[in-house]
């Protein structure tokens, strides 16, 4: 090689840490006039015209849009660099919190964009879709096999409208029943901020329940706060805490006592997959995330997938169509008096419910049962590794995830967003901060069943090394991130006054 020529070095071999370079120009200022990144045909007069009467001319453009001229190679560059600026799980270890962001398997990325199934037409008639709906009908059917609860809809688009979809289910419910007084949710303060939303969303009132010093239901709590006007207590289990609320059964017979039901927020399910079934320990009526549990990407805001189960007598409140199974055909069934209707266009994310279905039938009970087993033992060998080093409150056992407080690298000078930063630096995604609310300086960790020991082990040895850090050079864990494309930046503009369009 010709030693004169000075190539810049796309890693930086004394720091092979650093980020490659990228491109940091936006796709306008690349813009060349004339340039294309493709070539349609010739138009001809007929076909400007024809166009010209089939859309309506106040939707017509006076102007041609302004749109970056660039070609196509620069498009895939532009993506490409992109992508490179960010992490995801398919580049790095991704342990946040309450949103498992675990491996979802190719396979079943393949099953979902088969021509048949990606060229369908949400119009065409039930006969040409008969894959597809049975694919519904098994999905549903697995569902509530798993969660012990058997009156399914996979129409949701996401968690949070699964709940307000099975909200609106237990609404319709006690309205027949000529209880629509029932309007208070009880919410432990533990939970996820959608089901206040979702409640509030549903007309109802959200009413907050203090955890007991174990971080789990108390008993005493909830009888305080249970009265003629509950609709619900909406529960998760294992909760955010990653703890598994062992007094469920009591719980249960208590909120039913009131009249009342138990709600169970579903939304990671692989903590107790094919070993608790949530119908089993009382549970009426739940959520699941496709998005989270079964396979589904996750992330960007979509599409995700929140189907709900439901025990039996609140079926027929469930979302209409529903897809049933008779004389050997599919079919989708709209002759339902109460339901509470649609709640998603057509069928809801298809593509979704197909990679579920894939991921279900592949792993068969076996196999789902051995996600649920992995997902817990992989969190607490973490757990187990970290807690000589870190405050664990609530024990030295976990279900699928575990909080740490940093209580003691804050009076060090380090905060748990430190801490969080400093692990991009490490190559790794931070885990979720200051939640649950309840625990100060929060670090809530999920390491997911799909990781190996080796992922796990050098994860453990950078938050170790991090605290190392904290106790004799704070200011190397502060710096943080040195690594990334950008450093700190400011969150709150970032999140209040996002600049999404170009030009601004
Ligand atoms: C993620 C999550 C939700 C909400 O799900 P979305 O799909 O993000 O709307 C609800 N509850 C819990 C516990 C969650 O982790």
């Amino acid at each position: 090689m010709n030693k004169n020529i000075q190539i810049s070095p796309l890693f930086d071999d004394d720091n092979p840490r650093v980020q490659p370079r990228v491109d940091t120009a936006t796709i306008f200022e690349k813009s060349v006039p004339g340039r294309r990144g493709f070539s349609l045909a010739a138009e001809s007069p007929d076909t400007d015209e024809a166009v010209k009467t089939a859309i309506p001319s106040q939707a017509l453009r006076a102007n041609a849009p302004a749109l970056p001229e660039v070609s196509e190679f620069s498009v895939v560059r532009h993506f490409t660099h992109l992508s490179m600026r960010t992490l995801g799980v398919d580049t790095v270890f991704y342990p946040l919190g309450s949103c498992t962001m675990k491996y979802n398997p190719k396979i079943n990325e393949d099953v979902a964009s088969l021509p048949g199934f990606v060229q369908t037409h949400p119009e065409q008639p039930e006969s040409t879709i008969q894959g597809i709906l049975q694919a519904y009908h098994d999905l549903a059917h697995a569902l509530g096999e798993l969660t012990g609860l058997p009156g399914v809809s996979l129409q949701p688009a996401a968690g949070a409208h699964g709940e307000f979809t099975a909200l609106l289910v237990l609404k319709a419910y006690f309205e027949q029943r000529g209880e629509s007084h029932r309007n208070k949710v009880i919410i432990p303060d533990t939970a996820h901020g959608t089901n206040p939303a979702s409640a509030i969303r549903c007309g109802l009132e959200p009413v907050e329940m203090k955890s007991d010093s174990r971080g789990r239901v108390s008993l005493e709590a909830l009888k305080e706060k249970l009265g003629p006007d509950t609709a619900c207590v909406m529960i998760t289990n294992p909760n955010t805490l990653g703890l598994f609320e062992d007094r469920i059964g009591e719980v249960a017979k208590i909120i039913h006592g009131a009249g009342a039901l138990l709600y169970m927020d579903g939304a990671n399910f692989n903590a107790i997959l094919g070993r608790v079934r949530p119908g089993d320990f009382g549970a009426d009526l739940m959520h699941i995330n496709l998005h989270k549990t079964f396979s589904v990407p996750h992330g960007g805001g979509g599409p995700g997938s929140g189907p709900i189960c439901v025990r039996d007598f609140l079926a027929p409140f469930l979302p209409s169509p529903h897809v049933v199974h008779e004389d050997g055909q599919y079919s989708l069934k709209t002759d339902l008096p109460h339901s509470i209707g649609k709640v998603r266009a057509f069928l809801g994310n298809v593509n979704n419910v197909i990679r579920s279905y894939a991921y279900v039938t592949q792993l068969g009970g076996d196999g789902l049962r051995q996600v649920g087993d992995h997902a817990v033992l992989n969190a607490n060998y973490l757990l187990a590794l970290l807690a000589g080093r870190y405050d664990i409150p609530f024990g030295r056992r976990c279900m699928h995830e575990f909080v740490i407080n940093a209580s003691k690298q804050k009076s060090q000078g380090v905060k748990a967003t430190d801490i969080a930063k400093k692990l991009l630096d490490y190559g790794f995604h931070p885990p979720t901060t200051y939640f649950p609310l309840i625990v100060p300086e929060a670090l809530m960790i999920e390491p997911t069943e799909t990781e190996n020991r080796e992922m796990l082990d050098l994860f453990a040895a950078a938050m170790i090394e991090i605290a190392r850090l904290a106790a004799t050079d704070a200011t190397e864990v502060t710096a943080a991130p040195q690594t990334t494309p950008v450093s700190r930046m400011d969150e709150l503009a970032a999140a209040r006054q996002p600049v999404v369009a170009w030009p601004d």
